[in-house]
């Protein structure tokens, strides 16, 4: 019988596997296992996702394209909402979502939710007809302060006409780091153009969280923009970068670029990575080898990529054969999808020094 998650999408709850791997696992040596969960509520989630249409006020819009496109029923439920629900409470009802089973879990005490900037035309104005996902920073960081489970994550395409001003206002704002998704923002994080943004960025200590590698959860995207080497400049410019997923996924240049990446650390001292959304089905093996990398988990954050957590993207059983078999089976039984989480990958290898990391890399005070 399929459960749910607070009103999310249904999980699957296969009852037969269930009780056959439990009843191999009571013979197995292999359970014996760390703790499900950190002992406290100690987790800090840097990737949380919120998007609207524009209801109550937010100024939040999703393109005609997504939603005409068959992600847009899956990621309803998967944010806990209906447009009913939206058109009723407005957009912000994400966020009150969030913040309830954030509260709910019994590992993670905050997130960080992220807006979204849109394509920018040649006039520095937002280009509305080739954005997909538009989320203000003036809604979200007006609105995640009703939350104190809840940190602002910026978004702004440097490209903007007034992209240095923005960055001022969103520091000011309480912005805890600026996200951006290349290929779909259509940004060359390598443009010469964009090094006094990135000065801005070092002066008002605002790390840069971007997108790297293959970006398939929205329509059309230009891929080559997710390139790992193009990371550089902003490195060289001292930028705390953090580079999402170890870009996984995707190749450029011939070469895939998760292993395009793996240079670039030993090189700067100054990037992290964080290892949200790597429990995906397409992202298979890479988390195992990432760990087993000399000096990438000193490097990796935490992040789950909210709402991204949905079967049959998200499954612990997909770890079968890496996970013993009793840890599956519990973590199958956790309800809430934080918890989740945090408990495939700690089971998966991922260090609890990942965990207190990141709250060190944004600054952000633990309680
Ligand atoms: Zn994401």
């Amino acid at each position: 019988m399929p459960t749910r998650d607070g009103g999310g999408v249904p999980t699957p709850q296969p009852i037969a596997a269930t009780v056959l791997v439990t009843f191999l696992c009571v013979a197995s040596p292999g359970c014996a296992e760390i703790a499900l969960l950190p002992p406290d509520k100690s987790v800090l989630d840097l990737h949380v996702h919120t998007a609207g249409i524009g209801a109550g006020g937010s100024g939040c819009f999703i393109s005609r394209g997504l939603r005409g496109g068959h992600k847009f029923g899956w990621y309803l439920g998967a944010f806990g909402t209906s447009l009913k629900e939206l058109e009723r409470e407005g957009d912000a009802v994400i966020l009150s979502h969030i913040s309830a089973r954030v509260a709910d879990s019994a590992s993670v005490s905050k997130a960080v939710v992220l807006a979204m900037d849109g394509v920018v035309d040649a006039a520095g104005e937002l280009d509305r007809e080739h954005t997909q996902l538009y989320v203000p920073n003036e809604f979200l960081a007006r609105e995640v302060r009703r939350f104190p489970n809840l940190l602002f994550g910026a978004s702004v395409n440097p490209y903007r006409r007034d992209a240095l001003q923005r960055l001022e206002q969103v520091k000011q704002d309480g912005a805890v780091l600026v996200k951006w998704i290349p290929a779909i923002m259509h940004i060359d994080p390598a443009d010469p153009a964009l090094t006094p943004f990135y000065a801005k960025l070092k002066e008002l200590d605002l790390p840069l969280l971007v997108h790297v590698g293959q970006e398939r959860s929205f329509g059309p995207a230009r891929d080559e923009l997710g390139d790992p080497a193009r990371l550089e400049l902003a490195l060289e410019a001292g930028v705390t970068v953090i580079a999402a997923h170890i870009a996984t996924t995707g190749r450029n240049e011939g070469e895939d670029n998760f292993k395009r990446i793996l240079p670039l650390f030993g090189k700067y001292p100054n990037l992290y990575t964080e290892i949200s959304s790597l429990t995906q089905i397409n992202k298979m093996g890479y988390l195992y080898k990432a760990l087993r990398y000399p000096g990438l988990p000193d490097r990796m954050l935490f992040g789950t990529d909210w709402p991204l957590q949905f079967f049959p993207l998200v499954s612990p059983w997909y770890q079968m054969g890496r996970v013993p078999l009793r840890r599956l089976s519990q973590l199958g039984k956790l309800d809430n999808q934080w918890d989740r989480d945090v408990a495939l990958k700690r089971a998966m290898g991922v260090p609890d020094a990942v965990f207190d990391r990141t709250w060190e890399v944004l600054k952000i005070p633990r309680e």
